[in-house]
């Protein structure tokens, strides 16, 4: 993207925060050296001697043996940046500007903040610390918090003036917006929607809330047609059940956490009660270190949850599990013995997922 950078800016005053590089697993190493060298190379990052500010980083595996890594800013500069008050459009706004279209074509930004380049007196405070020493940023990253309003502003400003064009980033998509659903996973939704016999009414307006897929509407109206325990109560005023999406407090307040399995390879699924957004992790192992590591990916990219609830298996229940939750202030649920179905969220997610 050209004639335009990205500013990260910090409160007046603020210290400088230096970070020492968090341990690198051995078996990750050589991954993140290819990684960091190939940021180097494509002038992402640029090796410095010294730095006020550094941030440990974040190593992600990926399926083809490569990392995703990204500085943990919730550490360093994310504590004292000045909030971009710029809107994130929802999806409402994506369907108002694209209403009454019949051709839709899509434009991928890859590493869309990478597109960023950054204004030299922010690069400072991008700087991550690795075990192969120091670098700074020259582009927007993952992690930094102001990302997203900055990344918007900037398309914003790129494409106005041009009709019928908006720019919306995907994972924008799951705060208080709904969920496009892929085809393959609509009858499970709709029979998760349809769960306590709702009526067409209430099902409606659940799937409103969290979710949308072409002609939705129709497909509840037949769903509910072919229900007899439905049929038998048409005409009678709905009961106010208490449908189990309606807990929904805020997002990303509680999460759900459940391991499924499927052809000999695991996946770490985590739901948000609230949004009912659903994040998948391929992993080999289930043991409490890798559980970590996942979440902690998880929690460096969205932020910390306030309560965490998993059933009582050993990845949940060790005391590293346990110790790495209250470091960071979340307290844990565990669905109690005998009572597997409080952690249906997830269960339920398990089984849409499979
Ligand atoms: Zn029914």
């Amino acid at each position: 993207i050209q004639d335009f950078t990205a500013k990260v800016r910090v409160q007046e005053g603020t210290k400088p925060i230096f970070h020492k590089p968090r341990p690198v697993p051995y078996a990750l190493k050589e991954a993140v050296e290819k990684e960091l060298d190939r940021l180097q190379k494509n002038n992402i990052i640029t090796k410095v001697a010294r730095s006020d500010w550094a941030a440990p980083i974040v190593v992600v595996p990926k399926k083809d043996k490569t990392v995703r890594m990204c500085g943990d800013y919730k550490v360093t500069v994310n504590r004292c940046i000045l909030p971009e008050e710029y809107p994130l459009p929802n999806a409402e706004d994506l369907f108002a500007t694209l209403a009454g279209g019949k051709v839709f074509s899509k434009l991928d930004l890859a590493f869309a903040y990478q597109q960023l380049k950054l204004d030299p007196e922010s690069e400072q405070y991008l700087t991550i610390n690795t075990h192969k020493g120091l670098f700074r940023f020259n582009r927007l990253a993952y992690g930094i918090s102001t990302a997203p309003a900055i990344f918007q502003h900037t398309m914003d400003q790129i494409l106005d003036g041009i009709d019928n064009v908006v720019c919306f980033m995907d994972d924008i998509l799951l705060w208080g917006s709904r969920v496009v659903v892929p085809h393959k996973f609509q009858r499970r939704l709709l029979s998760d929607l349809h769960e306590g016999h709702p009526g067409i009414t209430r099902m409606k307006a659940l799937a409103r809330s969290y979710l949308w897929w072409p002609g939705l509407d129709q497909d509840i109206q037949q769903h509910v047609g072919h229900c007899s325990p439905c049929e038998a109560v048409r005409n009678k005023p709905a009961a106010a059940a208490l449908h189990p999406w309606s807990w929904a407090a805020t997002p990303w307040e509680r999460i759900h956490v459940d391991y499924a399995e499927i052809d000999k390879q695991h996946f770490l699924v985590v739901v948000d009660v609230h949004s009912k957004w659903m994040e998948v992790f391929p992993t080999q192992l289930t043991t409490a270190e890798k559980t970590i590591n996942l979440l902690r990916h998880l929690f460096a990219s969205f932020g910390l949850v306030k309560e965490l609830v998993s059933d009582n298996g050993p990845p949940f229940t060790s005391n590293d599990f346990e110790m790495f939750l209250k470091n960071n202030g979340v307290r844990h649920i565990r669905s109690p013995p005998y009572h597997p179905a409080s952690n249906g969220a997830a269960e339920r997610a398990v089984q849409t997922f499979k």
